[in-house]
C-alpha cells in the first residue's frame, strides 16, 4: 500500500495514543523554536512593507520554518500528525486552531467584531487536557 495513503488513513486508537503521549512534547519542541510566531510572522506580518504569504491548504510553510529550525522528515511527520490531531490541517489553521495566540487570529477577530467596537468576541478558554 502507498505509504501516503496509509499515513493520511492511519486512524486507530494506538496511533492517536502514541500522538497524545507526544503531543505535549512536540508542542514544547514547536515554542521552544518559536514556530508559532514565525509561522504567524509569514501569514500575519506586523511590518506592512513585508509580502504576506498565504495559504495554499497544506504545511508548505510549516515545512520551510521547521526544516530550517533542524527539524527531520521523520520528526516533520510526528509534528504534523500532532497539529493535525489539535485541529490544525493546513498553516492557517495552526494559527487559528493550534497556537495559543497569534496575530493571524487577533486580526480575524477584530474584523469579525468590526462595526461593534464595544463588544468584544467571547472566545471559551477550556482546552483539552
Ligand atoms: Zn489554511
Amino acid at each position: 500500500m502507498d505509504a501516503g495513503v496509509m499515513f493520511a488513513r492511519m486512524e486507530s486508537d494506538s496511533e492517536n495514543e502514541l500522538i497524545s503521549s507526544i503531543a505535549p512534547d512536540v508542542m514544547t519542541s514547536l515554542g521552544r523554536c518559536s514556530y508559532f510566531e514565525k509561522l504567524d510572522e509569514l501569514l500575519s506580518p506586523e511590518d506592512n512593507s513585508t509580502s504576506v504569504e498565504k495559504c495554499d491548504g497544506s504545511f508548505r510553510l510549516s515545512e520551510t520554518i521547521l526544516t530550517a529550525a533542524g527539524f527531520d522528515r521523520v520528526e516533520l511527520d510526528d509534528i504534523f500528525a500532532v497539529l493535525h490531531f489539535k485541529g490544525g490541517c493546513c498553516d492557517c489553521e495552526v494559527l487559528y486552531n493550534v497556537a495559543e495566540k497569534s496575530r493571524l487570529k487577533a486580526n480575524y477577530w477584530r474584523g469579525r467584531a468590526g462595526e461593534q467596537v464595544a463588544r468584544t468576541p467571547h472566545t471559551p478558554h477550556s482546552r483539552p487536557n
